[in-house]
């Protein structure tokens, strides 16, 4: 008996999420600093928060540009990597 294909419901899952919460843009406030390299994030600009789920409480991490950009790199290193199973699966 053969399992018959169904349409997949709802939103699609993605990669990016996890334990790690999809990373947002908020306008800084009260200068802190970045989680991973410590350098400040100065009030009135704007930087990245990667929330951090299933802790039980709403908490998130702030990172600098410099850290965010070497994380997106990673992602899509990542990402590239996850691609080519489908690239070997086609051969
Ligand atoms: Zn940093």
């Amino acid at each position: 008996m053969a399992t018959k294909k169904k349409t997949p419901r709802g939103q699609v899952p993605s990669l990016i999420g996890g334990s790690n919460g999809r990373p947002k843009q908020v306008e800084v406030k009260r200068s802190c600093f970045c989680y991973r390299c410590n350098s400040t994030i100065s009030a009135g600009t704007k930087c990245i928060e990667i929330p951090k789920l299933g802790t039980g409480f709403a908490s998130a991490r702030r990172v600098c540009d410099d850290c965010f950009q070497a994380i997106v790199e990673k992602t899509y290193k990542d990402l590239q990597e996850i691609q080519g199973f489908l690239a070997t699966k086609a051969q």
